[in-house]
């Protein structure tokens, strides 16, 4: 026998993307229900780095961390060039955090103001009626049949999108996952016997040969516990990183000084621009699963709140109006995110593409010439322009420098104009459903064209 239940919103996941939403919708006195296969300890249970930055919380309304969910503050990043020869310090406030620990506050506050929780709740079909989406089916506690109705289903399990991948196929939701636009991540919690120094200072390596396409993280959290771990480009046929990480990292003496490992785990982050679409009739997508995640560092948990808050104004508007097509103001999840962080997504999505095939000369070099400095990365990373040193007097001074790089420093100039377009295109993301495709298409046809300049095959 299956129970049947009503609510005005289901939300599918309590991780970073689904507990936001719960929590910001606790008092919206709208009728909620949050679902999770996972028990109170494991929520918010994919591996992560931990790393946030503070105006995530600021900007989504979302509570700072605190107590034993803040395990270090973070003053900045230290990004350092292949040979590690030269540093660069990225001032910018941060957290360390205890994901399950946060992400249980963060639930257990929804619940108490009156969202129902579920979990050890399996979401396993859709439930279509009249061809429109009514709601999810799950298998509860005790394998029970649970019924969810909603007026709107949200889409916040990870990169699997339980929800999204069972949509009619004709709706333009689902978008498969090319295996290079992912990275594959691996990382331990480790004690350490040596003390870490500055560990308000979060640590990143680039280096092509411990972490091609992406890079290793050094994340202190606290003076003798650590997050170390590495993502590398997927589809491409490097080693898998767990590998990687044994071979390779544990031999330096800062990563092997580990007496106890606290944890250790890997799985995917997606790292390309967002889907073409978070919203359809009766449907929300967000989180991992509408790769709302920053494309150069992978960071995924700040893009899910900003998506979470975007989807809490859009659902309360919906009801207002009493209006669940994608027509109605559903639809300003999309507007709302892709003209905002979505085109910053997209413009670093692009650099992404081009720092995936630098090698590690070319990096040192850049560095070490200046053509990327601290403020140019943390701009970079803020605006989603690219910020780097490039006037004619750097040019000429570096052709004269270093002939053998000045392909690479055109291509630089290259990249940066193709940022500043495809920023531009989601800003002019469609209000009208009925265009989407003809905006998608744009979006696809510079991105080939960028490929094609780059002589990217991947
Ligand atoms: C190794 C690694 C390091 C990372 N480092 C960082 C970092 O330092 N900083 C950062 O910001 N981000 C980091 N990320 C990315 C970040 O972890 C993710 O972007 C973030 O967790 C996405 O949140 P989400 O809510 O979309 O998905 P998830 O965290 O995957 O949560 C989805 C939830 O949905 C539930 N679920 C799934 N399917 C079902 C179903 N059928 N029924 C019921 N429940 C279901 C799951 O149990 C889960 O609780 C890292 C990722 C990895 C892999």
């Amino acid at each position: 026998m299956a129970r049947e239940l009503k609510y005005d919103v289901v939300i599918v996941g309590q991780g970073p993307a689904g507990s936001s939403l719960s929590y910001l919708l606790r008092k919206s006195g709208l009728k909620v229900a949050g679902i999770d296969w996972v028990d109170w300890d494991r929520l918010w249970g994919k591996p992560c780095g931990d790393a946030i930055g503070a105006h995530h919380f600021d900007e989504t309304g979302l509570p700072r961390p605190s107590g034993d969910a803040l395990m270090q503050e973070v003053k900045g990043i230290d990004l350092y060039s292949p040979s590690e020869e030269i540093r660069l310090r990225v001032k910018g406030e941060g957290y360390m955090i205890d994901r399950n620990k946060y992400g249980r506050r963060l639930v257990e506050e929804a619940y108490k103001e009156g969202v129902d929780i579920f979990l050890k709740t399996r979401m396993g079909s859709v439930v279509m009626e009249n061809g429109k989406l009514a709601g999810v089916k799950a298998s509860g506690p005790g394998g029970e049949t649970l019924i969810f109705k909603a007026k709107i289903i949200v889409d916040a399990t990870g990169s699997g999108g339980s929800v999204r991948r069972k949509l009619p196929p004709s709706w333009p939701v689902y978008e498969p996952l090319k295996k290079t636009d992912a990275s594959i991540a691996y990382r331990r919690i480790v004690e350490l016997s040596q003390e870490i120094e500055e560990p308000e200072y979060i640590r990143i390596y680039l280096n092509t040969d411990i972490a091609p396409g992406g890079y290793w993280w050094l994340f202190p959290k606290g003076r003798t516990i650590a997050n170390i771990g590495l993502g590398v480009q997927g589809g491409r046929g490097y080693p898998h990183p767990a590998r990687i990480y044994r071979e390779k990292l544990m031999k330096r003496p800062d990563v092997r000084s580990e007496v106890r490992v606290l944890s250790d785990a890997g799985a995917l982050v997606p790292t390309r621009r967002p889907a073409n679409t978070l919203a359809w009739d009766n449907f929300l997508g967000i989180g991992d699963n509408g790769y709302t995640v920053n494309p150069i560092h992978g960071g995924g948990m700040g893009y899910a709140m900003t998506a979470a808050n975007y989807a809490a104004k859009a659902i309360v508007e919906a009801f207002e109006a009493n209006d669940f097509s994608r027509k109605g103001p559903l639809w300003k999840l999309n507007l709302y995110y892709m003209r905002g962080l979505g085109a910053k997504q997209a413009g670093l999505d692009i650099f992404r593409i081009y720092l995936q095939d630098t090698p590690n000369e070319v990096i040192e070099w850049a560095l070490k010439n200046n053509i990327i400095d601290a403020r140019g990365a943390y701009e970079t990373s803020v605006t989603g322009e690219l910020e780097a040193n490039l006037s004619l007097l750097d040019k000429v001074k570096l052709i004269a420098g270093n002939l053998r790089h000045i392909g690479r420093l055109l291509e630089l100039a290259k990249v940066k104009s193709y940022m500043t377009r495809v920023k531009q295109l989601y800003k002019e993301y469609p209000e009208d459903p009925d265009q989407l495709q003809a905006w998608v298409e744009r979006v696809e046809q510079l991105y080939r064209e960028y490929k094609r300049e780059l002589g990217v095959n991947w």
